[in-house]
């Protein structure tokens, strides 16, 4: 569903990533672990050209983003969902109105269309009675489920997740991860950088271990938490366990 094909990155003359390839199958839970600068997040945001690769292919369902004009960019944009760290709601409008803006805004969907999904989507991450709520009203947790919701609301073909639930209480992880595992449960296919271990050996399909630009490591998270085979990822993992 999504490719990325020896994807390099470079800013100025640092190289940030190095000959990159990573596949993620329709319905797969890919997990992406390595230590802060290892060219996650770059990684990530290359996969929509929010960085421009230096070189390389990403493909999302057999087209070629890397390749395509402003307006398929835009188009290929809307088929791949992103979540942050931050939660990036608009501080003005209720938690509805930021689930239906991009879609009236980007999809053109009619305004009752735009709301029925909303509101479903609200559903789905367990916030429909909060749809009349402004963003301050709700805690960091509730905050990144509506990111969530908003995000979904647009038909994406794949979820890419950075750090979803790096800037959160402990107490509100749960409630986020388990919305990300409902997801996966539905079938959806997912790109996930996150710290939580925890949650990659229960709902990972593969663990990537990736530092100083590469990919060092992938398997099966048994495989990866249980018996790392380079000695980068086991001290990596010995110091994050
Ligand atoms: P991670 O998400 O794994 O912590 P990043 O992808 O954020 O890593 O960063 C990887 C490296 O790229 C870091 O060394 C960072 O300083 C560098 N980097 C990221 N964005 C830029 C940029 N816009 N300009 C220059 N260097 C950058
Ligand atoms: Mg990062």
């Amino acid at each position: 569903m999504l490719e990325i094909a020896a994807l390099e990155k470079r800013f100025g003359d640092t190289q940030v990533l190095r000959n990159i390839n990573l596949r993620v199958a329709p319905g797969e839970l890919v997990f992406v672990i390595g230590p802060s600068g290892s060219g996650k997040s770059t990684m990530l945001r290359c996969c929509n050209r929010l960085e421009e690769p230096t070189s390389g292919a990403i493909m999302l369902d057999g087209q070629n983003i890397t390749g395509c004009g402003a307006q398929a960019l835009n188009r290929m944009r809307l088929q791949l969902g992103m979540v942050f760290q931050g939660f990036h709601l608009y501080p003005h409008m209720n938690v509805l109105k930021n689930v239906m803006l991009a879609q009236e805004k980007a999809l053109k969907r009619p305004r009752p269309e735009a709301q029925a999904r909303a509101m479903a989507m609200l559903e789905q991450v367990g916030l429909a009675h909060k749809a009349d709520a402004m963003p301050s009203d709700l805690s960091g947790g509730q905050q990144q489920r509506v990111a969530i919701a908003r995000a979904l609301a647009l038909d994406p073909k794949v979820m890419l997740f950075d750090e979803p639930t790096s800037a959160l209480d402990p107490e509100l992880v749960g409630s986020v991860l388990k919305v990300m595992k409902d997801l996966r449960q539905a079938g959806m296919t997912m790109l996930v950088v996150s710290h939580e271990m925890g949650f990659a050996r229960e709902a990972a399909d593969r663990v990537i271990f990736m530092d100083a630009g590469v990919v060092v490591e992938e398997g099966t998270p048994d495989q990866i938490f249980g018996a790392p085979k380079m000695a980068r990822t086991q001290e990596f993992l010995s110091r994050v366990s």
